[in-house]
């Protein structure tokens, strides 16, 4: 298994699937038809059934239930096929590391990125195994190809073993995670599951159902534009000072992305932009509960209103918008998908862990929307930059993990609710 799971990671990395923000188009860019095109034909060939790429570049697949017991929940599984923005994912030349021997490896192309075990820790449990990096001009796209290659290689393994016993069991490819768009092409009944898992997690165990709650922030600052050598007599109001005094009267300590961790909200301006007449300011407000994230937009308002207080002559609104919720709100009521990874973890020698996330995933989302989605490991680390691997081992533990988790649905799962999805009509 190791072997087809390797070559598919390898044949996956290599299509440039990278998403940007501000295409409205989804996906966001052609590249990522390149692998979703792929991976439909792929699945058709694997023997999978109802495969189907959407107008809206999602794969869906169905891996046929092998038992006859009724009332097995349907579940899916499903991984994003773009990779992050922030670095080049153009012409990856993903390296092979075979039964790594711990050293310092040198990036060939950009010999100055070192993966050093001295200061990626997490490198320690990589010794001895494959290990796959990029070669230093880009990123390697293990998040989340790692887990395409997972979800991929568990479907033709089941596909392989009509002896295993599971309920029906759905697959969903989909693109533009990165750009927070990933499940904003489909609906709940196009995947058609009770209960779902993304495989986009990082360390072996990682069972993730709490994510963080997130709103945006908009604030805009409009002043008075004049001359600036007539600026006292027409009465200038710069926006961009005025700007600057709600930024400086922003409290940092404890309440920013770079003092926090942990259990730790933020408040985040990450975009300015404008001038003396006109000044927006972005923000991002984080909280893993919504009493915490309803302080921090109470905050922001607080300040609007008292520089407008100060100068009654400017004009500041403050507009905020939802972004997504914790998914433990929803969880916590029905454990039942947590529980059934956590067992399948531990059927497979791995000790379950569920760090919070200060973060979203697509899960977060569909959770909210009332599919269950918790979020599994994939063994990729250090995300989003050149420094990116994954051990070749450790996704087939995941594979194997998600092996037991379908027969544990089969043998434990009947009763339970989850997403009522609708039968498609004859
Ligand atoms: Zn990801």
């Amino acid at each position: 298994m190791a072997d087809t799971l390797l070559a598919r990671f390898l044949r996956y990395v290599q299509i440039d699937t990278q998403s940007a923000e501000g295409n409205p188009d989804i996906p966001s860019t052609p590249g990522q038809w390149d692998l979703l095109r792929l991976l439909e034909s792929e699945l058709k060939e694997l023997g999978a059934q109802e495969v189907t790429l959407t107008e809206k570049g999602y794969v869906l697949a169905t891996v046929p239930a092998t038992t006859d017991k009724s009332g097995v929940p349907i579940i899916a599984f499903m991984a994003h096929v773009d990779t992050a923005h922030e670095f080049s994912g153009r012409n990856v030349r993903p390296l092979v590391h075979r039964q790594w021997n711990g050293k310092p490896i040198h990036l060939p192309q950009d010999v100055a990125q070192v993966l050093d075990p001295a200061v990626h820790p997490d490198l320690l449990t990589a010794v001895g195994k494959d290990l796959v990096t990029a070669s230093g001009k880009t990123l390697l796209g293990a998040d989340d190809k790692a887990g395409v290659a997972i979800v991929m290689t568990l479907a033709a393994y089941l596909l392989e073993h009509p002896e295993i016993k599971h309920g029906k069991i759905r697959l969903c490819l989909n693109p533009d995670e990165e750009v927070g768009r990933g499940v904003a092409g489909i609906e709940l009944d196009e995947i058609g599951a009770n209960a779902a898992y993304t495989f986009d997690g990082e360390n072996p165990g990682e069972v993730v159902w709490e994510t963080f709650s997130a709103d945006s922030a908009l604030v805009t600052v409009r002043g008075v534009s004049t001359h600036p050598g007539t600026a006292r007599k027409y009465g200038m109001v710069n926006a961009v000072v005025l700007a600057a005094k709600l930024l400086s009267a922003l409290p940092r300590e404890g309440i920013s992305p770079e003092t926090t961790d942990g259990r730790q909200g933020f408040i985040h301006p990450y975009k300015m932009e404008g001038g003396v007449e006109h000044v927006t300011l972005h923000f991002i407000l984080r909280d893993f509960e919504e009493a915490g994230l309803a302080d921090k937009r109470e905050r922001l308002r607080r300040l609007c209103r008292g520089l407008q207080a100060a100068e009654p002559r400017a004009r500041i609104d403050c507009r905020f918008s939802e972004q997504y919720r914790n998914m433990g709100y929803w969880l916590r009521k029905d454990m039942t998908p947590v529980d059934l990874a956590s067992e399948a973890m531990r059927a497979v020698g791995l000790t379950p862990s569920s760090p919070p996330i200060r973060g979203g995933t697509d899960g977060s989302r569909l959770t909210e929307r009332g599919l269950p989605t918790p979020n599994l490991f994939c063994g990729g680390h250090n995300p989003h930059g050149p420094l990116e691997w994954v051990a070749v081992q450790d996704m087939e533990l995941a594979v194997k993990m998600g092996v037991e988790l379908a027969q544990l649905w089969e043998q434990k799962g009947a009763g339970y609710k989850g997403y009522p999805v609708k039968r498609k009509k004859a």
